[in-house]
């Protein structure tokens, strides 16, 4: 039987709210095209999303940043436009607790995250610290969505069992049904209550040995109730 030595987080919903990813998806990347191209926000925006849509969420270059930049022909850096919706950026407030804690119980902490490596980077600057290895599935390991393989990998280059890890994350099957099927513990995180579901346990709950960790929860903080963290 094998404890849980580590813990691996998602980013997006999980670890930040959305807001500051639509922010410069939707609203940055439009309102740089309708000032290079001379037309009002609403039809940049419609022409920005026809584009997304061409090229559809299971393409590499949907995730990926520089591409659409240079599609588009915009000036526009990265950076700079990081830096004009960084306010946006918004940590869930139970997230540095709980981080806290899970850190002085010992266990190792990783990020397993289909958003491009400068997203994560860039989003949980803050958090950065906490976190032993930052596993990007599109940039990393150019898988478009976080596959069974994916976390395959990351516990083969971590050289664990999958057993010693409990994943945790917002979607259903990217962060919940793919990590059990490689073997690996799980947990949903239903932030905004739960739509019904009856594929999840519907109570997370642990065994007296720490393993086989499976379930649904509403916030981060439930997680140390379930690895007994104190
Ligand atoms: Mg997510």
């Amino acid at each position: 039987m094998n404890r849980i030595k580590i813990v691996s987080f998602d980013v997006d919903g999980t670890l930040v709210s959305p807001d500051f990813v639509n922010a410069v998806w939707l609203e940055g990347i439009p309102h740089e095209y309708a000032s290079e191209n001379g037309i009002d926000f609403r039809q940049a925006y419609s022409i920005v999303c026809a584009a997304y849509n061409e090229i559809g969420e299971n393409r590499i270059e949907w995730y990926d940043l520089r591409y659409w930049l240079r599609r588009f022909n915009l000036k526009i850096t990265i950076d700079e436009l990081f830096n004009r919706y960084r306010h946006r950026i918004s940590i869930y407030e139970d997230v540095e607790y709980v981080l806290n804690a899970l850190k002085d119980a010992g266990y190792d902490m990783i990020i397993s995250s289909n958003a491009a490596r400068e997203f994560i980077f860039f989003q949980i600057k803050p958090l950065l610290h906490y976190f032993s290895h930052v596993f990007s599935a599109t940039s990393d390991f150019k898988e478009v969505k976080k596959s069974r393989e994916f976390y395959m990998r990351v516990c083969v280059i971590l050289g664990v069992h999958p057993r010693e890890v409990v994943h945790i994350g917002d979607h259903p099957v990217f962060d919940y049904q793919n990590p059990i099927k490689a073997g690996m513990n799980a947990l949903l995180l239903r932030r905004h209550g739960a739509d019904a579901d009856n594929d999840v346990d519907h109570i997370a709950d642990a065994n007296a040995n720490g393993d086989c960790v499976r379930g649904e929860i509403k916030n981060l903080n439930e997680v140390l109730r379930i690895l007994n963290v104190p």
